[in-house]
C-alpha cells in the first residue's frame, strides 16, 4: 500500500530556515530586526488579545485603506498575507499553472522556485550577472509567449544589490502587459540609493502607478520587525487582486498581526531611526569584511553577501566559533544579517581572532574564488 503523493511534488525544495542559534549567539541568519517590538505595537497586540475567541475581518479593512492611503493607491489594489511570502504564492497562483513560466533572477529569494513548482509552473530563474545583481538584458532575453510573471527581488536577496529605478523602468517597459513584474520590496527601507530620496517610497510603487502590468510587495516582518506575527501585503492591478483573492486561503492574517501592522504605520517616524541604525551597523560589518579580506558586495539591504565560493563554510564556521550565526549556501556564499552593535562587535572580534590564528586570504585567492563562483 502506498500513500497518495501529487504529481510533480518530489521536484519541489523544501524551504530551509536560517540556522536556530544557540543561546547567547547572536543570530544573523534570517534578516530579522535586532530591536525587541515597539511598547505601542505591544499595547496594540495587547489590547486586542481579549477578542481572540472571534475570526480575524476577512478583509483588513482598516490596514488596507492605511496602506492606500500611505500610497494613493485604490484599497481595491491592496491585499495582505500571512507575510509577503503568502502574496508571492498568491500571485503565482493567480497567474500561472501547468504548462506555464514563472522567472526569477538566482541566486535570489529561496521561495520562489518551491512556490512556483507547488503551482505546478515552471520555473526559470536566470544567473546573476557578475556583480551579483540582476541581469535584465538576460532575463528579457528569457521572456516566451508562456512567461506568465517575473519576479524581481529589489534589493536582491541574499545578494543586496539594486537594480536602479532608470534600469527597472526601461525593463518594465520592454516586458510584454501580459506578462506581470512583481518587484519585491521586501527590504527597500535599507536601500539608501533610492528609498529615502524618494519620499519613502521606492521604485516599485511609482511604476506601478504608471505601467499596468506591475505588482509591489512590502512586509512588516524585516525593517518593521514584526517577522514573528506574519504580515505582509501587495499593491497590483485591480484584476490581479481579485484573483489573488479567489486563491488565499481564507483568514490568514490574524487580529493580533493586523492591529500590529496599523501601530506599526503610526509608528514609521521611531522605525525609521531604528532602521537608520540598522543600515549603520550593515555599512560597519561591510567595511569589517572587507578590512579583513572577505570581498564583500555592497549592500543595501539589511545584510550582507560575500561570495566566498569554496571558502564559504570555512566562513561560516569561524563566525560561528566567534557566536555569530549567519546563513551559509555552500560553493557560494554566506549571508551575514546586520544586527545590534553588540552583534557587529562580536563579528569583528570574531575575524580578528581568525586574523590570529590563520592567514588573511591574499587578493589574488578572492579574485580566483570570484571567476569560479560567478
Ligand atoms: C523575507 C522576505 C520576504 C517575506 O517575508 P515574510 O516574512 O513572508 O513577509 C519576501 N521576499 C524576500 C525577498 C524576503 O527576503
Amino acid at each position: 500500500m502506498t500513500l497518495p503523493v501529487r504529481a510533480g511534488l518530489d521536484a519541489v525544495p523544501a524551504y530551509r530556515q536560517g540556522r536556530s542559534a544557540p543561546v547567547g549567539a547572536s543570530k544573523l541568519s534570517s534578516n530579522e530586526s535586532p530591536h525587541p517590538p515597539l511598547p505601542s505595537v505591544i499595547d496594540a497586540v495587547q489590547e486586542r488579545l481579549g477578542t481572540i475567541q472571534r475570526y480575524p475581518d476577512m478583509s483588513a479593512a482598516e490596514l488596507r485603506s492605511r496602506l492606500a492611503a500611505r500610497y494613493a493607491v485604490d484599497p481595491a489594489q491592496v491585499t495582505v498575507g500571512a507575510g509577503s511570502v503568502e502574496l508571492a504564492a498568491q500571485l503565482i497562483h493567480a497567474t500561472a499553472g501547468e504548462g506555464d513560466e514563472v522567472m526569477f533572477a538566482w541566486r535570489s529569494f529561496e521561495a520562489y522556485p518551491a512556490l512556483v513548482r507547488i503551482a505546478g509552473a515552471t520555473p526559470i530563474a536566470v544567473p546573476l550577472d557578475a556583480d551579483h545583481g540582476h541581469d535584465l538584458d538576460a532575463m528579457r532575453a528569457a521572456i516566451t509567449p508562456r512567461t506568465r510573471l517575473i519576479f524581481i527581488c529589489n534589493p536582491n536577496n541574499p545578494t543586496g544589490t539594486v537594480v536602479s529605478a532608470e534600469a527597472l523602468e526601461q525593463f518594465v517597459a520592454a516586458v510584454p502587459r501580459d506578462v506581470l513584474v512583481v518587484i519585491d520590496e521586501a527590504y527597500v527601507h535599507f536601500d539608501r540609493t533610492s528609498y529615502s530620496d524618494e519620499g519613502g517610497q521606492g521604485a516599485g510603487i511609482d511604476l506601478l502607478r504608471r505601467f499596468p502590468h506591475v505588482a509591489v510587495l512590502h512586509t512588516f516582518s524585516k525593517a518593521y520587525g514584526l517577522a514573528g506575527l506574519r504580515v505582509g501585503y501587495a499593491i497590483a492591478p485591480v484584476e490581479i487582486a481579485e484573483n489573488q483573492r479567489k486563491v488565499a486561503i481564507p483568514f490568514g492574517v490574524s487580529d493580533l498581526a493586523q492591529a500590529a501592522a496599523v501601530a506599526s504605520l503610526d509608528a514609521e517616524d521611531e522605525l525609521a531611526l531604528r532602521i537608520d541604525e540598522v543600515v549603520a551597523q550593515r555599512e560597519r560589518l561591510r567595511a569589517l569584511l572587507e578590512d579583513a579580506g572577505w570581498a564583500p558586495v555592497a549592500s543595501q539591504a539589511n545584510f550582507v553577501w560575500v561570495p566566498a565560493g569554496t571558502r564559504s563554510e570555512e566562513l561560516e564556521t569561524l563566525l560561528r566559533e566567534g557566536g555569530v550565526i549567519t546563513r551559509a549556501f555552500p560553493g557560494e556564499g554566506v549571508r551575514i544579517s546586520s544586527g545590534s552593535a553588540d552583534d557587529i562587535d562580536r563579528v569583528e572580534a570574531a575575524l580578528a581572532a581568525s586574523a590570529r590564528t590563520t592567514r588573511t586570504p591574499h587578493r589574488s585567492d578572492q579574485r580566483m574564488n570570484e571567476e569560479v563562483h560567478a
